[in-house]
């Protein structure tokens, strides 16, 4: 009899072991797959993962204009450079062999004396910005140097004119103005949007309190947190959006939130004094154009 429950107990044992193999099998086996589920990216491809490529592209350096979700020529051009940079077949698509380069690809600090590709595209980028007149010769002398100190004042960074995370974030930060739309604080109705929602909005900053645990972190979006950043439900607003809401002006949707769902926005501050007196309001929000 004893014998009996011991062999029932063991094989009850067995069979839990099996099933805890089978399930951590099963997990695994899923967590492969959705690693190699990502669909390639090229020209004319519309979503979230293009944003998501282009925010890391911009930070990397590999400036491609403002995240807008669409894979366009500019998209390609940085995808050609990185993948000519970094030994992968330069197809202008993005498969796994260009994400695991982009991935692996470290920017370095860029100063006076550097030279090379990363320098010929900061100067692009300086160039499209406005802030460097010469050419894009890959040498980092005293015109590239006036212009990332010109470029770093304009941008409230410290001015030492050398290129680090927060100037390239900045610098992969496009802030756009469209004279179209009325952008003072007043709360005026702007002249062009594609879509007005009716939302309530709450306000937040970027200190520790507002963002428990993720104190510190940049936005959903890979933005730097700050008036301008919006949290949204990107089932409703899809990350990337740019928006004009009703008492607070241009925002861009950058980030999510637990409770943002539905016709919920939450709005960035500066200071956490600012979003306690922003308080919580129903606002017209207006999808803009891109
Ligand atoms: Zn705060």
């Amino acid at each position: 009899m004893k014998t009996r429950q011991v062999d029932r107990y063991i094989g009850w044992l067995l069979g839990l072991c099996l099933a805890s193999f089978l399930f951590v099998g099963f997990f695994l086996t899923g967590q492969a797959l959705a690693q190699t589920q990502q669909r390639n990216l090229y020209v004319g491809c519309e979503g979230e993962d293009v944003a998501r490529l282009q925010n890391t592209l911009n930070l990397k350096g590999y400036y491609c204009g403002p995240a807008d979700q669409k894979f366009g020529v500019k998209t390609q051009k940085a995808v050609l450079a990185l993948q000519q940079e970094n030994a992968c077949r330069v197809d202008g698509i993005v498969g796994p062999e260009t994400r695991r380069a982009l991935d692996a690809y470290q920017p370095r600090l860029l100063f006076e004396g550097c030279t090379g590709a990363d320098v010929t595209r900061l100067q692009e980028t300086l160039k499209e910005r406005g802030y460097l007149t010469g050419d894009a010769d890959g040498k980092f002398g005293p015109e590239t140097r006036k212009a990332v100190l010109a470029f770093q004042k304009a941008n409230s960074l410290e001015a030492d004119a050398i290129v680090g995370p927060l100037t390239r974030q900045a610098l992969a930060q496009y802030k756009e103005t469209h004279s179209s739309v009325v952008s003072s604080r007043g709360g005026s109705e702007p002249m062009r949007y594609i879509q007005v929602l009716d939302m309530k909005a709450t306000g937040y900053c970027p200190c520790n309190q507002c963002n428990y645990p993720w104190g510190g972190r940049p936005s959903a979006l890979g933005l730097p947190l700050g008036r301008g950043i919006a949290a949204v439900d990107p089932t409703v607003i899809k990350l990337g959006t740019r928006l004009y809401v009703e008492g607070y002006g241009e925002a861009i949707a950058a980030d999510t939130g637990g409770a943002i769902k539905g016709n919920r926005i939450d709005l960035c501050f500066d200071t956490h004094s600012e979003a306690l007196d922003w308080g919580i309001q129903n606002v017209k929000v207006y999808v803009l154009p891109d």
